[in-house]
């Protein structure tokens, strides 16, 4: 069993919190919109408004999964207003669900790397005018959208085009769901708890394969160990 199945759960928990009405299927419109460089700023002054900004729920995710029944195909959705029709800072959710080749990323450490890895593609792309900003919690994920690339078009298409075309750089690849939400009645602080839980599976991988002594009384991992079917089997099997 690949440890990627552990993810798969919390998957399905994130599908469903994200299957409420309104949701509308975008274009997965391709890298189209230009990009701009690692150093290129938004400031304060040039920006029209800030998805999760000012405090509101600002919530970033991504899973992976090896699992075709669970990630199809390529698929962009947006719940809640499109940047051209939003005029003020708003709540934010961005998740992206990653299905990669079975075994593809390998198991032990070459496994946790490569998870970290496909993770980071979030630092790793730069439409104009959407610059996306991870706070020290990690789930936070804000992004200032600029005044000047939304009179030129840019939407969550064009976005999400980019972002999708980003994971696609990895070989191992297969699909990617990616979902945009802004609508102010979804449940960001249910989907907090799936990017944290998300998290601590992550963790408790990367603390399993460094630790082969199995001390389930002495451990701090215990409570993620009993919400999450298959850490423990892992931790035995090693
Ligand atoms: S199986 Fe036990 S020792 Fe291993 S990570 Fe979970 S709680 Fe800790």
């Amino acid at each position: 069993m690949s440890a990627l199945t552990l993810y798969d759960g919390t998957i399905r928990e994130i599908q469903a919190l994200l299957d409420v009405p309104g949701r509308a299927a975008l274009p997965v419109g391709g890298d189209a919109w230009p990009e701009v460089t690692d150093k290129s700023m938004i400031l304060r002054g040039d920006m029209a408004y800030e998805l999760g900004g000012e405090g509101l729920p600002a919530v970033g995710c991504t899973v992976l999964t090896a699992d075709e029944a669970l990630v199809p195909a390529d698929a962009l959705m947006l719940t809640g207003d499109d940047l051209p029709r939003l005029h003020a800072d708003t709540p934010f959710a961005r998740v992206a669900l990653v299905r990669v080749a079975a075994d593809a990323l390998g198991e032990g450490q070459a496994l946790y790397n490569a998870v970290r890895a496909l993770e980071y593609t979030r630092y790793h792309f730069y439409p104009e005018g959407f610059m996306l900003r991870v706070s020290a919690s990690r789930h936070k994920e804000t992004v200032r959208v600029g005044r000047d690339a939304l009179a030129r078009g840019l939407d969550f298409a064009k976005a999400g085009g980019r972002m999708i075309a980003a994971f696609h750089r990895n070989k191992a690849v297969r699909a990617v769901q990616l979902f945009y939400v802004t609508q102010p009645s979804f449940d960001y602080q249910a989907l907090a708890r799936r990017a944290q839980q998300v998290e601590e599976i992550t963790k408790t991988i990367d603390h399993i394969l460094k630790n082969a002594v199995m001390d389930c009384d002495a451990c701090g991992l215990q409570k993620i160990c009993s919400e999450v079917e298959g850490l423990r089997a892992l931790h035995f099997s090693r």
